[in-house]
Formats: structure tokens, sequence, C-alpha cells
């Protein structure tokens, strides 16, 4: 790691942080009733830069109370499409009038390169808001033409409503905090609904200063309330509450099958989009240098902390050699450093829990076989930062090939033929996406039906569009976000049927 010349931070920033940071539920900021508390740290260097509510379940049943009340309220019951409309798009100014701070808040809190809070996080959340936006008043149902059979005589006119599915609980990640709070929030107002956010304990401080530009812009108190805690705790409360209509949460696996089963108890409506293990499949016409750049990019981007990363590299046994090396030439040129020094690539990892358990699989992987071309499992001392790491050598059922790991870390494995890696393809429990490399269209559509993934990108990977569905098969999750799919998730069909 070089000597960090970092990025001062602007008076917005240091603001933010000198203040005390406090839940926002219905028009209140609040602590935790209890008075508990929980630290945010730098990743960079391990230093606490805020502490915030923890809040339990007596908390959250607050906030769901704030957000049926604001549901059942005039004013935003009252509201127009375009009336929602508009706030979206306030939201968004808002959040573009604040961009620098909230990338710097997010550098700080998870640890990204500043560039990449600033042109991917803030960015995508200000495009989002105004995609989402412009859905406010294009949420339609349709009509019908009934052919009931039996009394002939009778005339029908039917026709579907869609109604806003009511509160709803959101619980995500730390990998995207702003960005994900907003792929949650923007939907639930366009279609008039109500939402109570608990982001990731390791990352609450975008949420927080996204429910202040929420008031700023003129949302209606109660329509978005932030509660920050433990998973455990202020999450399962929130999972398993019966005043919430829905519950959307983003994060892994094992976490989402919780939610699920809580959330099936109430029979509360439950989107989930989960872990991955992304297979990235190169052909052997690829061009070996742009194919190695994309591999590493696939994988190394967020320090490898993306559900969608290219974690699995599979090449053409014909180029396997040429582009492993380069991706390694490429990692081992990439530079790690804090998100606050312009010259770093790749940030820290969000915490130390992440970094034991990535340096964790990385230790395995080694015990399992498999030889590190690139990368270590050794950490910095200071700062929970790791090398992009590059494993071959390892067979179909090890323990790096089948489990996400959520870092910096690729497997590489030649393959011979089309059905050899179409097989390959699906070998693990989660099927959120995949990227195909080649020229030949030919092959390129007929392993497209093959691979079990929410996304096939091709000669690219995990570029996203706000109006192209995301979400998973298998494992990887239940229900599409974004674009139009995103409307479904949070509304109901109300089914008309008129005799005239
Ligand atoms: P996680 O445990 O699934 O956390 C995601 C969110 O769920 C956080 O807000 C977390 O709260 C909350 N949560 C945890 N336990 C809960 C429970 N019992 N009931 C309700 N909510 C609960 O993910 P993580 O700990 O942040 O990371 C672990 C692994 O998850 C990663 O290594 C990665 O494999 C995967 N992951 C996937 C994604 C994705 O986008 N698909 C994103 C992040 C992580 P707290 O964190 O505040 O405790
Ligand atoms: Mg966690």
């Amino acid at each position: 790691m070089n000597a960090p010349a970092e990025t001062p931070l602007s008076e917005a920033t240091v603001r933010f942080l000198a203040q005390p940071k406090k839940m926002l539920i219905g028009a209140e900021w609040r602590d935790a009733l209890s008075g508990r508390t929980l630290e945010s740290r730098n990743p960079a260097t391990g230093d606490v830069i805020a502490t915030f509510p923890a809040a339990a379940a007596a908390d959250v049943d607050l906030a769901v109370q704030a957000a049926r009340a604001a549901f059942s309220g005039k004013e935003w019951g009252k509201a127009r499409p375009i009336d929602r409309e508009r706030w979206l798009l306030r939201l968004a100014d808002r959040v573009e009038a604040n961009a620098q701070e909230l990338a710097e808040i997010e550098t700080l809190d998870n640890g990204k390169p500043l560039m990449f809070a600033r042109r991917v996080d803030v960015q995508q959340a200000v495009d989002f808001l105004r995609y989402v936006a412009g859905w406010c008043t294009k949420i339609e149902g349709s009509t019908l033409t009934p052919s009931v059979p039996a009394l002939r005589k009778n005339e029908y006119f039917a026709y579907t409503l869609r109604e806003p599915v009511g509160v709803v609980g959101a619980i995500i990640p730390w990998n995207f905090p702003l960005l994900i709070a907003v792929w949650k929030i923007a939907p639930a107002l366009a279609t008039g609904c109500t939402i109570v956010l608990k982001p990731a304990e390791e990352t609450s401080l975008a949420a927080l200063r996204l429910a202040e530009l929420v008031l700023e812009a003129g949302i209606p108190a109660g329509v978005v309330n932030v509660v920050t805690g433990l998973g455990h705790e202020a999450g399962a409360a929130l999972a398993a509450h019966r005043g919430i209509d829905k519950v959307t949460f983003t994060g892994s696996t094992e976490v989402g099958k919780r939610i699920g089963k809580a959330a099936m108890d109430n029979m509360t409506r439950v989107s989930l989009e989960l872990g991955g293990k992304s297979p990235v499949i190169m052909f052997d016409d690829v061009d070996v240098k742009s194919a190695a750049a994309g591999a590493a990019n696939a994988i190394f981007f967020n320090s490898g902390q993306v559900c969608a990363a290219g974690s699995r590299l599979y090449v053409h046994k014909r180029v396997f050699d040429q582009v492993l090396e380069g991706v390694v030439a490429v990692a081992n040129k990439m530079r790690v450093g804090p998100g606050l020094d312009p010259g770093s690539q790749i940030g820290p990892l969000v915490s130390a829990k992440q970094l034991q358990r990535v340096t964790g699989y990385i230790r395995k992987g080694v015990e399992e076989g498999g030889s590190l071309l690139a990368g270590s499992a050794e950490s910095a001392d200071k700062g929970y930062f790791i090398k992009p790491t590059v494993v071959t050598g390892l067979g179909e059922q090890a323990t790096l090939i089948q489990e996400e790991i959520f870092g910096p870390v690729l497997v590489a494995t030649p393959f011979d033929d089309i059905d050899e890696i179409a097989a390959a393809a699906n070998a693990t429990p989660y099927g959120l996406a995949a990227s195909i490399w080649s020229n030949d269209l030919s092959r390129v559509h007929r392993l497209i039906p093959r691979i079990q993934a929410g996304t096939v990108w091709v000669n690219c990977h995990g570029v996203l569009d706000n109006a192209m569905p995301f979400g998973g098969y298998k494992q990887s999750g239940i229900g599409r976000e974004m674009g139009r799919s995103m409307i479904d998730l949070f509304t109901e069909t109300k089914s008309v049927m008129m005799q005239l």
C-alpha cells in the first residue's frame, strides 16, 4: 500500500459527522428507547467515526405505527400520482445537490474509493429516483371483456386495479448503502406505500443523511422511517412485525431464508435479493487483453463485495493461460488503499469481520489444493485491506467454487466444450447472474437459455439498468427489482367484476 494522499472532507461531511445521530420515526428524530448505541467505523483505519441508535423491537414498533399512520393519513393517501412524482424528483434534486457529501459519507462508512461512491453509488441513486418518479403516473390496471358462461342475458364489465401493498419493511446490506436504500424507498413511494428502512449496522450513516433529505424534499412525515440497529434485533423485529404488509430484503441467502420464514407466518408479501456465485464464461475467440481486463473488473470492483460479482472465471482451455496471465497482471497492478486517496482502485473491506471471513476463505482454498497466482490471505496492520486474489486448481465441489465469499477473490478454471460449461455454470446453489464473452453469435445464443440466472451479460459484466429487471433464480432470491417488475412487487392487484 502506498502512503495515502487523502482528499480533505467537505465542510458538510464534517458537520454531519459531528452532529448526534438519531433515527427518523414519523416527524421525530429519536434515540433508541433503551438509549443504547452502536459504533460506525472507517474501514480504512478501524477508527470510530460516529455512534448511532441501536433500535430494538419497541422502536421498530413505533416506526411501523408511524408508517401506518402516514399510509392511512390524508396527505399521503390523497396525494395524486403526479404529487408523488414531484416528491421523488425533489428528492433526486436534494441527493444530487448533496452528492459530494453523500459520496464522502459512503467512503468513510463503507471504505469504497470516493470516485466510485460519487460516480456509481450517488449518481445511480439520483438517476434511479428520476427513473422511478416517471412510473408514478404510469401505474395502471387493465379492462377485460368477460366471457361469463352461465347467464347469457346478463352483461358484465371487468377491470383490474393496482393498489399500494401498504406498509413496507426494508432490510438492506452494507455494500451499496445509499443506492440500495434508494432501490427500496423509490418504488415504495412511487406506488403509494410507506416504508420502514433498516440499514446494515456496518453502514447506517448514508440512510440517516438520506432521511434528512427526504424531509427537505417535503415528503410527508411518516412516509419514510429509518430505524438503525442490529439485524437479529431491529431487523428480525421488522421482518416479523404484523403491522407490515411487505418485506423487501437484500443480503445473504442465509438471512434471506430466515426473513422469508418470518414473513410467511403473517403471510407478509416478500421479495428477496440474495447472494450469488456468478460465472464469467470466456470462449476461445475473445481478445485476450480486453477479456482479462473484463474478468478482473467483474470480480474486483467494490472489493468483490457485489452480489453479482463474477467470482468464478471459466476460460476455454485454448486461451486459459493467456487470459489468466492477463488477469493476474491486472490484479498485481491494482492499487489497494484508502477510499479517500484518489489513487486507490480498491478500498478496504467493510469490516474486521468481513476481512476475517475473506482471508479464512483464501486459506481454505489453499488447504483444498488451490494455487494462489495473485494476492494472499495476509492483511494490513491497520484497516481492513486485502490484495486482489486469484486462485486456480480447484474442483467443482471446492468451498471457494460453491460459497459466496464477498471479497476480491477469483477462482479460475479451464473448460473444453459448451455442454461442460453449461453444467459447470449451473453447479452451485445460486443463480443471480452470469456473463458470456464471445463474438460467435450462435454459440452465445445457444448458451443463454441453458444458464440458470436472472441476468446474463454478453461481453460485459455487472452492467445494470434502471429499466432492466434484476433478481435471482434458485437460492439467489425471489422477485425482480427495477423496471416494470418492481411495480408488481409493491402493489396488489384487485379484480373488479361488475354486472351491468
Ligand atoms: P446479512 O447478514 O444478510 O445482512 C443484511 C441485512 O440483514 C443487514 O441489515 C443485517 O443487519 C440484516 N440481518 C441480519 N440478520 C438478520 C435477521 N436475523 N433478521 C433480520 N435482518 C437481519 O449480510 P452481512 O452480514 O451484511 O454479510 C454476510 C454475507 O452476506 C456476505 O459476506 C455476503 O456473502 C452476503 N451479502 C450479500 C449481499 C447481496 O447484495 N446479495 C449484500 C451483502 C452481503 P446487520 O448487518 O445490521 O446485523
Ligand atoms: Mg451483518
